[in-house]
């Protein structure tokens, strides 16, 4: 048989507990979906908003769609690049309060395009232990020279960075890490930047949207420690410096995908115009593929506008997430350190994680159990997510749940 081998590592994964499997949903995305013929709470989406299924987004992709039709038919550089792009992007550039945007059709393919449009044979990359794949997978299609650093340990970045003879230097972080919920020391990274005249890649895909009083991510929650650089007029922050000599925003390359917070899809990289214009060139996720379909573009915008009217969505969630901190003080598992809408709860081995994720599954909650090589061996856990359609009932019934589990 040709693919054996194949079949032989499958049934050695199941019997490890580490197989991945699909579900079949049959409903949007909300508090409450259709999985399998099964109506379930859900705790598992990036939807953090709940936006996926917007009346005013499905209204804006219809209009779009009426518009542009529903493929693009062709690469941005070709013929893709409609109106409604073009328009998205400089929303973004807007709302990040960064020079300007650029559209990718995934995050995964804008980290691969801007780590390999920058980087070649003679640079270097330093990256968080626990990165998202895209990032690693991103450097190692680069060819640069690729040193890890261990979890937000800035004294041993530096260390790598101080020894590092490399002819460009990019440190790559996500801003909230998406299997650990925590944050990013984004001034002291860019400090580090600073220092030894490096780029820096921030990956706010679990930010954006979510994290600063207006949702504008990262860097706006940081805002108060930050500077813009002298050519940036529109960032938002330049009142609020608190510190004698805050880093500049200048040297960060922004990166957010637009399929989680935003409730649609795709994603963008900001930063200076210098950087969006080369990437045009040399990014070849970007150049080398069919542009989103526009009806997204448009959907996109008007997701843009609710996640400015709609403060009372960010509201829920802090006071959800407060709510599951408070409830979930349980003897033998532990909520992980986080204080955004990514709540794991450490469970340690790979069996128990699923066992305790079919058992919740068996009282109608579903919440996936996330196992090596997604994180660490021995750190499998559950990866409770929060959204803004959630009500403080549903996690009630969560932590209610799991209390039961604990005892059984
Ligand atoms: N970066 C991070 C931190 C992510 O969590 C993800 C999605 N899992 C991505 C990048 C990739 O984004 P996309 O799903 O748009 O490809």
């Amino acid at each position: 048989m040709p693919f054996s081998c194949l079949a032989d590592e499958l049934k050695q994964r199941d019997a490890d507990g580490l197989l991945r499997r699909r579900r079949v949903l049959q409903s949007p995305q909300g508090a409450r979906v259709r999985v399998d013929g099964e109506d379930v709470l859900s705790f598992c989406s990036n939807d953090y908003l709940g936006l996926a299924n917007h009346p005013a987004l499905v209204e804006a992709a219809c209009a779009g769609a009426q518009r542009f039709g529903v493929g693009a038919g062709a690469s941005h550089l070709v013929t893709g690049h409609t109106a409604v792009h073009h328009e998205l992007e400089q929303k973004l550039a807007e709302f990040t309060g960064l020079p300007e945007a650029l559209l990718f059709s995934t995050g995964y393919m804008a980290n691969l395009g801007v780590v390999t449009a920058l980087l070649g044979r003679c640079d270097a990359l330093f990256a968080d232990k626990l990165n998202h794949a895209s990032l690693n997978d991103a450097a190692l299609l680069s060819r640069a020279t690729m040193t890890r650093y261990p979890h937000a340990d800035l004294a041993v970045l530096e260390r790598q960075l101080a020894a590092s003879t490399a002819r460009r230097k990019l440190v790559v972080s996500d801003a909230v890490f998406s299997m650990d919920g925590d944050i990013a020391p984004v001034p002291e990274l860019l400090a580090l930047c600073e220092k030894y005249d490096a780029w820096l890649l921030l990956d706010d895909a679990h930010g954006f949207g979510v994290l600063g009083k207006t949702g504008r991510g990262v860097l706006e929650h940081f805002s108060s420690r930050l500077t813009p650089h002298p050519s940036y007029t529109t960032f938002h922050a330049t009142s609020r410096v608190e510190s004698r000599n805050p880093p500049q925003v200048g040297r960060i390359i922004y990166m957010a995908t637009l399929g989680k917070v935003a409730g649609v899809f795709g994603a963008f990289v900001a930063g200076a115009p210098e950087l969006v214009a080369w990437l045009v060139q040399a990014a070849r996720s970007y150049v080398y593929t069919t542009a989103t379909p526009p009806l997204l573009a448009a959907a996109l915008l008007a997701s843009l506008r609710v996640i400015e009217a709609e403060a009372w969505r960010r509201e829920r969630l802090a006071e959800l997430v407060g709510v599951l901190r408070q409830g979930l003080q349980l003897q033998r598992w532990q909520l992980m350190p986080s204080e955004t809408p990514i709540q794991p709860l450490l469970i340690g081995s790979s069996q128990d994680a699923v066992r305790v994720s079919e058992s919740l599954r068996q009282r109608g909650i579903l919440v996936p159990a996330i196992r090596p090589p997604t994180v660490p061996q021995g750190t499998a856990r559950l990866r409770i997510t929060l959204s803004a359609a959630h009500s403080v009932v549903d996690v009630q019934q969560l932590v209610d749940a799991l209390r039961q589990l604990e005892n059984e």
